[in-house]
């Protein structure tokens, strides 16, 4: 599952991150093809899908259409990973986060403010993979793993950093919203019954950069001459 790596070291961090998603999750993402990949984002090459990491507050995404989970290297921290890994598990179970029970508690979580965090909120994916994240980390790790943060980018707000991740485990999150907990609960209690979309082997850049380019054309050959 994991095809990129600069060296061991990160390696280690990637595995010992992994060790917070239950086994049935990560198997699942496996067999849906999804691999994860760790960039240095200011290096001068980056696979297209990963352009992304040149944005000065991306520090991970997943790509649906390559199904890639990237990240930058000086962030292999669980607060990146799991909520990325989330989303690719969202497409690896036939997008769960649009059933109703998790549209209604994003509408919801929205209008009440009831929320782990306001960027949770955003739409039902977010709200999905925000929340799934918040739910595989324990209570008694979010400090350690907030601090960890803060010593692989010092530059970041200490403050903004304590605040929009308050809520962002397990049994904080209950307090917080009661309604995307017993959704996470849930679905990983029955996660060896629910669906499981028909896999799709990861793009390489290669294959990506052929499917952009083929989407290109058909567009140019949509539009009115
Ligand atoms: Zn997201």
């Amino acid at each position: 599952m994991i095809r990129v790596v600069p060296d061991q070291q990160v390696r280690r961090q990637l595995h010992e991150t992994l060790q917070s998603v239950p086994s049935e999750a990560l198997a699942r993402v496996a067999q849906y093809g999804t691999v994860l990949e760790v960039y240095d984002k200011n290096a001068q090459e980056l696979p297209l899908y990963a352009q992304h990491l040149r944005k000065p507050h991306c520090d991970g995404s997943y790509s649906p259409t390559a199904n890639v989970v990237f990240v930058d290297q000086s962030n292999v921290t669980p607060l990146v990973l799991l909520h990325e890994f989330s989303h690719a598990l969202d497409m690896a179970m036939g997008e769960v986060s649009k059933q109703a029970s998790w549209v209604d508690g994003c509408a919801r979580a929205l209008t009440t403010r009831t929320c782990i965090r306001p960027y949770a909120t955003r739409n039902p994916a977010e709200y999905f993979a925000d929340n799934l994240a918040a739910h595989m980390i324990e209570d008694p790790k979010l400090v350690g793993m907030l601090q960890a943060r803060l010593r692989q980018q010092p530059g970041l707000d200490k403050l903004e950093l304590a605040r929009s991740h308050v809520n962002y485990s397990r049994g904080r999150q209950q307090k917080a919203d009661p309604t995307a907990h017993q959704l996470c609960a849930e679905l990983f209690a029955q996660l060896p019954t629910l669906p499981q979309a028909p896999p799709r082997p990861a793009l390489t850049p290669d294959q990506y950069r052929q499917v952009k380019l083929a989407e290109l054309r058909q567009r140019k050959q949509s539009q009115p001459t």
